[in-house]
């Protein structure tokens, strides 16, 4: 289903948590909402699913205006974090719940739910009930569930939140794979920045209210558009001013007088590691985290924190030593 969100208000009492919204999103692809607490992301998500009035602005599916459609009618498929599947009733029941509320021929039902049941996964469990499952396998039923009915939209409200972190790794590349399968237009909100950058085609970054930049997250990354942006995806540090900075004044994407240095924008070392020592600045290692393949590691350069990688196979570095800070020449920009 093609959206298309227009100048869409939403206010709490005093409050103006959604600020002017506008986007657009093409039949087929998978959205990430991401953002701070607060920001506005499950607001814009119950307007587009009916569950919340809009103060003003327009919802059009299709082409169609959607504002005082009812949310039965929406043809919307939801997964919550805590929206619970019947405790009572079995896997095959749960899925087949919304197409009996359609009332869907018995043999039909049977049809649809056993394909449903291939899609995700969960041949052999029909007959369990979800205290009889894991955390991952009821989050799967719950897709099952939302997708049963055929829905034209799938919105996801963080879906792994709850669920543990090798689990929530494995259950994003299974998204990935089942809407790309379904071809289904999807929104999920999430808090995290790696959940989004793995599974989505767009990322919208949403922040006090408002959408900041909407792009795949390879734009995003490469080309942030606010300092916020730029320190929301990836790790990154702000320099307000790098013509102070020898070997810096070119260095990483502008944002006005300001540069962006990502780990992989820099190189630290001792004097022996570099040919062009002219363009590097002095700096001073202040933190050494090891994480199994490689180094991270925290240098101060002019005051300024900058993380970067150090490889294993490399000299060991001391924290509170002086070393080299050169930016890679990929990363000089005009
Ligand atoms: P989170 O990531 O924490 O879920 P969010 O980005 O989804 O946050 P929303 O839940 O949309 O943010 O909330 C946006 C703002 O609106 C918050 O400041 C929240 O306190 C406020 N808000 C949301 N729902 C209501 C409500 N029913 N009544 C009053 N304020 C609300």
């Amino acid at each position: 289903m093609h959206i298309e969100v227009s100048n869409l208000n939403k206010h709490f009492g005093d409050f103006h948590a959604v600020k002017d919204v506008n986007f657009e999103i093409e039949k087929g692809h998978l959205i990430g909402l991401l953002g701070p607490s607060g920001g506005g992301k499950t607001s814009i998500l119950r307007m587009l699913a009916g569950l919340e009035n809009l103060d003003s602005g327009e919802i059009r599916f299709h082409g169609e205006l959607v504002n005082e459609l009812p949310p039965q009618e929406r043809g919307i498929g939801f997964v919550f974090q805590n929206y619970a599947l019947f405790k009572h009733m079995t896997v095959f029941e749960n899925i087949a719940f919304g197409l009996k509320v359609k009332k869907m021929p018995k043999t039909k039902v049977m049809e649809r739910v056993m394909e449903l049941v291939e899609l995700t996964g969960l041949k052999g469990f029909e007959k369990r009930y979800p205290h009889q499952l894991s955390g991952g396998q009821r989050q799967r039923v719950a897709f099952a569930r939302a997708l049963a009915p055929e829905p034209q939209l799938l919105l996801l409200d963080e879906p792994f939140a709850a669920i543990d972190a090798k689990i929530r790794q494995e259950l994003r590349t299974w998204l990935r794979d089942l809407i790309e399968r379904v071809g289904i237009t999807s929104i999920f909100v999430t808090h995290d920045q790696d959940e989004a950058i793995e599974v989505a085609d767009e990322i919208m970054i949403i922040n006090h209210g408002r959408v900041e930049q909407k792009g795949t997250p390879w734009d995003i990354y490469k080309e942030p558009k606010t300092p916020f942006v730029a320190t929301f995806i990836g790790e990154s540090t702000v320099i307000e001013d790098a013509s102070k900075l020898k070997g810096f004044e070119k260095a990483g994407k502008i944002l006005g007088t300001r540069a962006l240095i990502r780990p992989e924008y820099i190189e630290v070392g001792h004097d022996n590691e570099f040919i062009l020592m002219s363009a590097t600045e002095e700096g001073i290692i202040r933190h050494l985290h090891f994480r199994g393949s490689e180094w991270l590691v925290e240098v101060e350069v002019v005051g300024h924190k900058l993380n970067t990688y150090r490889s294993l196979e490399k000299e060991t570095l001391r924290i509170g030593e002086k070393v080299r800070v050169l930016v890679h020449r990929a990363y000089l920009f005009n």
